[in-house]
């Protein structure tokens, strides 16, 4: 959606206010598609005496898989964003504070705004629980079902010769 800067001026308390869906079904955030459902947009540019701001909410639905044991995962995130929009940089300032966005025009594209905010809040990784067993390394059965009766010590390779020699020896016994 746009916002025309130069309407704020006009507009009751100077105040613009949006709340809008948009379709990011696809959008690809590292290798999957999580956002299956229209992501809504809501929020508010102001001038307050020329300084003008933008203060919105991204609220999405994520549809993800869990990094231990692959199931489906899905919850709901809230981004909030809050920029000061300034049309150029003020005197002396090389390099734009993290809390401003350089506006081009007068007309804003808050989908550009948004968006990125958006992808840079993801998460890295997701679990479909907390303390989720992931999958046994030796036969893929999920850990959270229950056990596999797989043999899953983890030896220290240097160890693990001595490991056989003993394994050798007891079957000698
Ligand atoms: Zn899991
Ligand atoms: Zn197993």
């Amino acid at each position: 959606m746009q916002i025309c800067l130069t309407d704020l001026a006009s507009a009751p308390s100077g105040r613009i206010q949006f709340d809008y869906t948009i379709d990011l079904s696809k959008e690809e955030v590292a290798f999957s598609f999580p956002f299956q459902k229209p992501v809504r947009m809501v929020g508010e540019v102001a001038d307050a005496a020329g300084v003008i701001t933008l203060c919105a909410q991204v609220q999405a639905r994520v549809f993800t898989r869990c990094a231990r044991c692959d199931r489906p995962v899905e919850y709901d995130k809230v981004t909030q964003v809050e920029f000061l929009l300034v049309k150029e940089l003020s005197n002396g300032e090389e390099e734009l504070p993290d809390e401003m966005y350089l506006v081009e025009s007068d007309t804003v594209e808050l989908d550009d705004i948004l968006i990125p905010e958006l992808l840079l809040d993801m998460e890295m990784t997701v679990l479909c629980r907390e303390d989720c067993k992931g999958l046994c390394p030796k036969c893929g059965k999920n850990l959270n079902d229950g056990g596999c009766g797989c043999d899953r010590r983890e030896i220290d390779p240097r160890l693990a010769v001595l490991q056989q020699l003993l394994d050798k020896t007891k079957a000698h016994e």
